[in-house]
């Protein structure tokens, strides 16, 4: 074995500092190269959501034989089973049956201007113009979609789509069973803990070692890794490192999303980019259960606790995690009327029944009647449904929102609110990738044999990733991931 040596030795002081406040360190060593492998596969993919299934069949299909994944919780899907699916694509068909423009050079542009232009305008310009061919592809793999095109919160535009079925899950349970057919074993509770490298920052990527049931492996995987273990939205810590005001705050994200393998490939030399993004959205109060009530942004208000707008609703997502957390208690109320409380998939059954008994959702035949029961002074949370309903009529929202999202006016009972907090959601930052997904040193250099999709890369959406272009990156640098592997690029 080659000699133990320090992490700390070889990183720059923040990377040192994120190793320090988010990961035992030292745990493992990635230069212990073993001078026997426990086994060989062709290609490693390291986690089971939506950017791992389909690099690995994508890879299988190519014509490798060999493909294997390793999942460190118990279950496939990680937080693509979690997310409620909306997929942006620019898909022709779909958009002049809406009767708007889109293009995918449309979509290119506002991901890069709602990112502030930080995301990577080539591995952008990728993802828009494979969007509509990924979704086709999950379609030609058995995910069934809905109808719908809609705007989706922090969407910016109307151009996502929903699978048919249990949301992200439905697109995991395809895959899964794709995978199943295919002969791609999905080893669980198997933990990638170090990236093994031939030398230190030099060579090639060589496989990796796990952790199961207490014992450690050693994979060799000759053709490649392909990481895909998603964000660290669930590391408090690690997030709060990077914005203070998120560590208290609670998470959407599924426990596994910790981020050490994105530690991992810091520690044989990946460059990083835009750890400091971490989006939020709404979400309960910790431990309490919540509708989600604002998925459809043409049907929805925010009010504070004192019953008055303080943001436009069709704003970016930073926009809105910044202005909510400014409010008092850093509390907002979500409201509807009956019809849009009848759009929100999640609105019905015990969800809401639990919210209800919780007290986070209230309910009134009247606005007033709603503003009592949200302890709110009601002529003021009166008046704030008023402005908002004549600026439905006017096209001319005092808080500013778009006239294209002045579409519905809150006026049929009962009326709902639901209270709402910030939640950590997603991480933009992550690993440096190129158009073909390998993975950049900090050299500069292609790191040979390291591949990378989804939520663990950091050069897609910049400071603030648009809704619903999650699932177009995943989906999209997934299956290119795992061609590139194939290939042996
Ligand atoms: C509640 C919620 C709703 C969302 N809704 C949407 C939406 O509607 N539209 C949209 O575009 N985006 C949405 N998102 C964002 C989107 O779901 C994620 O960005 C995306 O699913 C990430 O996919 P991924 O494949 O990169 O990672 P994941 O799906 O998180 O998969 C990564 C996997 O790697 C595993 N893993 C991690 N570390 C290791 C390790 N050491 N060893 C082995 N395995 C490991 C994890 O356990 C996990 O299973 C939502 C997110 C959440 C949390």
């Amino acid at each position: 074995m080659t000699s133990r040596i320090s992490r700390r030795t070889f990183l720059g002081a923040s990377a040192a500092a994120v190793a320090a406040v988010s990961f035992p360190a030292f745990a493992v060593n990635p230069f212990m190269i073993p001078k026997k492998w426990d086994r060989t596969v062709d290609i490693l993919v390291i986690g089971a959501g939506g950017a791992g299934l389909s690099a690995a069949i994508t890879a299988k299909e190519a014509g490798v034989k060999n493909v294997v994944i390793v999942e460190k919780t118990a279950f496939p899907g990680g937080n693509t089973t979690r997310a409620g699916g909306g997929f942006n694509a620019a898909i022709k068909a779909d958009y002049e049956k809406l009767g708007i423009k889109d293009s995918p050079e449309l979509h290119a542009s506002q991901t890069l201007a709602a990112g502030d232009y930080r995301g990577n305008p080539e591995i952008v310009k990728k993802m828009t113009r494979l969007a509509p061919e990924s979704v086709q592809w999950l379609k030609d793999h058995g995910v069934k979609f809905q109808d719908r095109i809609y705007q989706i919160y922090g969407g910016l535009y109307p151009r996502a789509r929903n699978p048919l079925g249990p949301r992200g899950s439905a697109y995991i349970q395809t895959l899964y069973a794709v995978c199943g057919k295919e002969g791609i074993p999905v080893e669980v509770n198997t933990k990638v803990v170090a990236v093994i490298r031939e030398k230190p920052f030099e060579g090639r990527v060589l496989g990796v070692e796990v952790e199961k049931g207490g014992k450690r492996e050693f994979i060799r995987a000759t053709y490649g890794v392909v990481a895909a273990a998603g964000g660290f939205g669930a590391n408090a810590k690690l997030c709060g490192l990077h914005d203070l005001r998120l560590e208290k705050l609670g998470t959407t994200n599924q426990p596994g999303a910790t981020g050490e393998v994105l530690n991992d490939l810091i520690d044989i030399g990946a460059q990083t980019t835009d750890l400091d993004y971490i989006q939020c959205i709404p979400g309960g109060l910790p431990g309490k259960p919540y509708p989600n009530l604002f998925t459809h942004v043409d049907r929805f208000i925010f009010t504070n606790i004192e019953g008055k707008r303080f943001c436009h609703e069709d704003a970016r997502r930073d926009v809105l995690r910044d202005a909510m957390l400014a409010q008092p208690k850093m509390l907002a109320w979500t409201i509807v009327d009956a019809d849009g409380f009848e759009l929100q998939k999640n609105s019905k059954g015990p969800e809401n029944e639990a919210a209800r008994k919780a007290g986070t959702l209230k309910i009134g035949n009247t606005v007033e009647e709603l503003a009592k029961q949200m302890e709110v002074d009601p002529a003021t949370l009166k008046a704030t449904i008023d402005t908002y309903n004549k600026a439905v009529d006017t096209k001319k929202d005092p808080v500013g929102r778009a006239p294209s999202m002045l579409k519905n006016k809150i006026i049929k009972a009962p009326f709902y609110a639901g209270m709402v907090t910030m939640k950590r959601h997603h991480t933009m930052g992550g690993v440096v990738i190129n158009t073909d997904a390998q993975v950049i040193g900090r050299d500069g250099k292609v790191i040979p044999g390291l591949y990378a999709a989804g939520e663990i890369t950091g050069v897609v959406h910049g400071t603030n990733r648009v809704g619903g272009n999650a699932m177009a990156d995943i989906f999209t640098y997934g299956r290119v991931a795992g061609m590139s592997a194939a290939k042996k690029l």
